[in-house]
């Protein structure tokens, strides 16, 4: 396939820049596609554009705006296939999980914020006494920003996007330097379905060039970001002579609690799943599982048996239930984690260094490693502590309900659970001790988008989904009428 040339979407029409990066095939550790290097000049032309689309696409009636979005939805399903086969060359994902996850949820993501607009309600109150009555409204802020990680490139970065045009506002996005491709994609069905031109910009590059530049621009109210938790510090610190809203979507270090009588049919699987899905670089994925004593023998065996049998390999073949890791740097990373537990005396029961990783000649050089399974760490272990954001996830026994709650809460992030065990009580009673915004119990990635989803402590402030919650609307106003 020749080089791929991605160019700037802005004012509905593909912009060519001065100087591009290169951005690299994980499968195959080779350059497949040029990305803009842009800066200030393209994100204020971005943000021009913006600014005078927003005067009409915010006053016109949420039906028209609806209507546009499944159009949108339409177009991308129809396309399916082929932008599923971009986003795995981008990032290194299975094409099949592109097909059967990441483009349906991107479609998905249109489809509801498209429909939830239209059924969309305020508060009100009513003042016997004085006679009065009072109700809430709520408005699109005005330009949003939006910047969105690699790990799941369209489903998220169609998250913001759909939200944010849904409620009328209209937006400059800069989604991540390593997967730019299915989202320059997207703009041609953005042109195809009608989008009106300055409604959805997208400028690629960089975060602390072109990202930074979007932060701090001053006709930008809002930023809402999706990545990692020390890039938020650095937005915080250049949002903050601003008065602009931030989401901010970080990273976590998520437990499973697995009591003993957990239906293991079930939790099994799922772990794995959770654990290893997309290379185990999901933002939600299982990285800490704390079992009770009594199972934790027949769990890990079994847990490690359906381990090794994951295969990894070639994202193009259907039987590669894990491809590639997204770059050179991370792949070395995550081995790095490998390496700290074995030097703080842990055991690496599978994987990493444990067994052995045969990969076909074209593919030799991609950023491949096999899921690992870690146990016996120490109370403190790095490995139990940081975002590993790879498939390395460690397993640990604990004695109480107690002690799992304790372990859980034991980290600076708060994104996700998952809790396994039948009794209802306890399922609930857990489920609320533990510090996070969202537990999924005996079941994990099940999403409803009519829910608000976020982070608690370090993994993130704001919510996203759920139209009466998000982010994209300004705060309430409340008008009150004298009768
Ligand atoms: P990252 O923080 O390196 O980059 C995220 C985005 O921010 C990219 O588009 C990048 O170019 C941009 N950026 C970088 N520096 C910037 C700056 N100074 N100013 C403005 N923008 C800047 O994260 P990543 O490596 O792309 O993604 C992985 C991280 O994202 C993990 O920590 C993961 O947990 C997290 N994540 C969180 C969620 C969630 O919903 N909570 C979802 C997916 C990923």
């Amino acid at each position: 396939m020749a080089e791929v040339v991605v160019s700037n979407f802005i004012n509905g029409s593909f912009v060519p820049t001065s100087s591009y990066i290169p951005s690299f095939d994980p499968s195959t550790g080779k350059v497949w596609a040029k990305i803009p290097d842009s800066g200030q000049d393209e994100i204020n032309m971005a943000v021009s554009a913006a600014q005078t689309a927003f005067k009409t696409w915010s006053v016109k009636p949420a039906e028209e705006r609806s209507k546009v979005l499944m159009k949108i939805a339409d177009l991308l399903e129809s396309r399916l296939a082929e932008i599923a086969e971009l986003e795995s060359r981008d990032q290194g994902k299975p094409v099949w999980l592109a097909k059967a996850v990441d483009i349906p949820r991107a479609v998905y993501n249109f489809r509801v914020f498209a429909t939830s607009i239209l059924h969309d309600t305020n508060r009100s109150s009513v003042m016997d006494a004085v006679g009065a009555v009072n109700y809430t409204v709520r408005d699109p802020v005005g330009v949003a920003g939006l910047i969105s990680p690699w790990n799941l490139p369209l489903y998220l970065l169609t998250f913001k996007i759909a939200p944010a045009i849904a409620t009328g506002n209209t937006v400059v996005a800069k989604p991540s330097e390593m997967t730019s491709v299915s989202a320059w994609k997207l703009c041609e069905i953005f042109n195809e379905a009608g989008v009106p031109p300055g409604v959805i910009n997208l400028v690629f590059g960089v975060g602390p060039k072109a990202g930074e530049a979007l932060v701090v621009h001053p006709d930008v109210p809002l930023i809402s970001f999706t990545g990692g938790t020390v890039t938020a510090k650095r937005l915080r610190t250049s949002a903050a002579p601003f008065c602009k809203k931030l989401s901010l979507e970080l990273g976590g270090k998520n437990p499973a609690v697995i009591f003993a009588d957990a239906d293991m049919d079930k939790c099994i699987p799922t772990t794995i799943r959770s654990s290893f899905v997309n290379q185990g670089e999901i933002c939600l994925c299982t990285s800490r599982i704390y079992v009770e004593r009594p199972a934790y023998q027949t769990f890990l065996k079994k847990f490690i048996e359906e381990t090794k049998k994951l295969k990894v390999g070639n994202p193009k073949e259907d039987s590669s239930f894990m491809g590639a890791l997204i770059s050179k740097e991370h792949l070395e990373k995550v081995k790095g984690y490998v390496k700290i537990g074995v030097e703080e005396g842990a055991t690496i029961s599978c994987g990493e260094g444990v067994d052995t990783l045969d990969l076909p000649a074209g593919i030799k050089d991609g950023y491949f490693m096999r899921p690992t399974v870690i146990t016996d760490l120490k109370e403190n272990s790095r490995l139990l502590k940081e975002e590993i954001f790879g498939p390395v996830t460690c397993v640990v026994p604990f004695d109480t309900e107690e002690e799992a709650i304790m372990k859980a809460n034991d980290v600076q992030y708060g994104l996700a659970a998952t809790v396994w065990t039948q009794d209802v009580s306890r399922l609930h009673r857990v489920s609320r001790k533990i510090q996070v915004g969202t537990v999924w119990a005996n079941c994990w990635l099940v999403r409803d988008l009519n829910m608000p989803f976020g982070g608690m402590k370090d993994s993130g402030i704001g919510r996203e989904g759920c139209v009466e919650s998000m982010d994209f609307y300004t705060e309430q106003k409340t008008i009150c009428i004298k009768l």
